[in-house]
């Protein structure tokens, strides 16, 4: 939205799974739902998408001579019998559960990717991003970090499932960001996992939201959904040396920024101050 007014700046709606003819240098594939409640609840449009789509986009890539960034996922480590997963791991993923539409469809992702790279010579890039968080997420996104800060803000409970101790790393946007622009103008075809190593079980996740909004937060225990992968780590070995990339933003950095805008978001504007009184800890959110 903030680059609308920005003359170099083009939008186009577009469903990838159509062709579509452009004239480009570079293609940052990252279509396709990330959060599993919505990649859910189409399953085979999500396939399609993550098939049929990133096909297209390497069709456009060949045609035109672009260089064609694929961003795939950690999900393709499924349930990983690795830990921290380094990107030599081949994955331990279920091909007919209720995830598979998105985990098989971005390891068929990458597959595509480096056969065109093989038998087109399109250049490619393809990096594995872990959990991400920030600023300008959908609030009703479904997923563990902006379900939690939205909880809390509304006075809700924290929403945890299963037993709370499956882990999960958190990376800060502008960290992603910044490791997708340096792989792209790189020399490296990766894979790279992007994601920050710093590890979470969401029960401690819940703790750090509690601390950032409100200490009085009440956890509240759901039933795990089906093939919840129980650990997520990424080694980022790799992209440090070969993209000299690692994230700066920990956990209890980024959270904050992202809570201000939700703030804003589900109270407006005005209510910023209003919202975080009384709340402990709330009025530090602003400062940081
Ligand atoms: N494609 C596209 N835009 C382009 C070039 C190709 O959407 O500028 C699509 C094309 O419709 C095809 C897919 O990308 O379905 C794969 O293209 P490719 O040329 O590799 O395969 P072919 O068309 O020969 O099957
Ligand atoms: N989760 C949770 N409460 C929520 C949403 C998710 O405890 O309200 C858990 C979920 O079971 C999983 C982890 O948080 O273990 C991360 O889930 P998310 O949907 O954010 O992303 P995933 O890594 O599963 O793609």
């Amino acid at each position: 939205m903030h680059h609308f007014g920005n003359p170099n700046f083009e939008l186009i709606r577009h469903d990838v799974v159509e062709p579509i003819l452009l004239e480009v240098d570079q293609i940052y594939h990252l279509a396709c739902p990330a959060s599993p409640v919505h990649y859910k609840f189409n399953p085979v449009k999500t396939i399609k998408t993550n098939v049929v789509g990133t096909l297209n986009m390497l069709g456009l890539a060949k045609r035109v001579g672009a260089r064609f960034l694929l961003t795939s996922t950690s999900e393709v480590y499924g349930d990983p019998l690795q830990h921290p997963q380094v990107e030599t791991y081949w994955g331990n993923v279920n091909p007919i559960g209720v995830r598979s539409c998105y985990d098989e469809g971005k390891r068929t992702a990458e597959t595509l990717t480096m056969d065109y790279h093989r038998g087109a010579q399109v250049e490619v890039r393809i990096a594995r991003i872990f959990n991400t968080y920030g600023p300008r997420m959908c609030i009703d996104d479904g997923r563990v970090v902006s379900n939690f800060v939205a909880q809390a803000l509304r006075k809700e409970p924290l929403t945890v499932y299963g037993d709370g101790k499956q882990t999960r790393s958190f990376q800060y946007v502008s960290d992603l960001v910044e490791g997708l622009m340096r792989l792209m103008e790189g020399e490296h075809i990766g894979p790279f996992n992007l994601g920050n190593p710093g590890e979470f079980t969401m029960l401690e996740l819940a703790n750090v939201v509690q601390e950032t909004i409100d200490s009085n937060a009440k956890i509240e225990f759901h039933p795990n959904t089906e093939d919840d992968p129980h650990k997520r780590k990424p080694d980022i070995t790799r992209a440090k040396e070969m993209l000299g990339w690692e994230p700066k933003i920990s956990l209890r950095q980024g959270l904050p920024l992202m809570v201000t805008d939700f703030q804003k978001r589900i109270f407006g504007d005005q209510s910023v101050t209003a919202a975080t009184s009384g709340t402990g800890t709330g009025t530090s959110v602003g400062s940081t």
